[in-house]
């Protein structure tokens, strides 16, 4: 069922592909760079982040709505919209300023169809953690992870190569473990016994702790299923990031990696 949607999803991009640019004088530039140039007011530069992007984004559209003829339009909407806020540099950053670019689009989607989406404050921490890294590494794990895109096509639209991708994924995930358990620590509804036992994590795996503070921590480890929870989650932040984000959004996963399911849903990040 999922495959025929993503084929329907599919040829519905195809229409909506753009003939006017060749490929071979595509730029050559990231995502950010030519968001940076749709800035500046370069139409071709948003026109070609829309023949890299439109595929998904209809894939997305379509599994949201099931109509091929409204997802047509929607994603014209949606592109427009994206486009719109790029050239108001729109200061609250609602939509521009989220890497990945891709996910822009589906958050304008979403918004034209009434997918609901969660409040601020209900966004799974590890992906308020995600929104803490850089552009670059937010979107290696989002195409790399969520999206199963392969490293070339990751690496043609960050503009870098596919080596870079590759290697930036392992530091990319340990930037990711420690921004969620700064977001977990600033947040309000984490016991303070859950933060004490959250700042020495480190600490306790390396068994650098002392004796006391050893004793208190595995003390609480134990009666804690929350810490439980969360250390599990810890030692794959991967798997906790598609997890998460398959509640809000229905995400298109590439189809070039057989045995893999070809759509996740995804969490929100705002
Ligand atoms: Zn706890």
């Amino acid at each position: 069922m999922a495959e025929r949607m993503i084929s329907r999803g599919d040829s519905a991009a195809a229409a909506w592909l753009p003939d006017a640019l060749p490929s071979s004088e595509r730029p050559v530039n990231g995502d950010l760079a030519l968001i940076e140039e749709t800035r500046s007011g370069s139409p071709d530069a948003f026109l070609e982040l829309w023949v890299r992007h439109v595929s998904s984004v209809a894939r997305f559209t379509y599994r949201l709505i099931g109509s091929e003829a409204a997802t047509h339009s929607v994603i014209n909407e949606a592109f427009a919209a994206v486009m719109l806020d790029i050239a108001r540099d729109r200061p609250d950053r609602h939509r521009i300023g989220l890497e990945p670019f891709r996910l822009s689009v589906y958050r304008a989607v979403a918004d034209l169809v009434g997918h609901p989406l969660p409040s601020r404050d209900a966004v799974p921490a590890v992906l308020r953690g995600l929104r803490r890294l850089s552009p670059r590494l937010q979107s290696i794990l989002w195409y790399r992870d969520v999206e199963a895109v392969q490293a070339r096509e990751v690496g043609r639209l960050l503009g870098e190569s596919p080596a870079d991708i590759v290697s930036a994924r392992s530091p990319a995930l340990e930037r990711l473990r420690a921004e969620w358990i700064l977001t977990l620590l600033e947040d309000p509804t984490v016991r303070d016994s859950c933060a004490w036992n959250l700042r020495r994590a480190g600490s306790r795996s390396t068994g650098s702790l002392s004796w006391a503070s050893t004793a208190r921590y595995d003390r609480h480890q134990r009666g804690c299923s929350w810490c439980q929870s969360f250390g599990q989650d810890l030692d794959s932040p991967a798997t906790a990031l598609v997890r998460e984000a398959v509640r809000i959004f229905t995400v298109p996963r590439s189809d070039s990696q057989p045995g893999m399911t070809p759509v996740a849903t995804v969490d929100e990040l705002r």
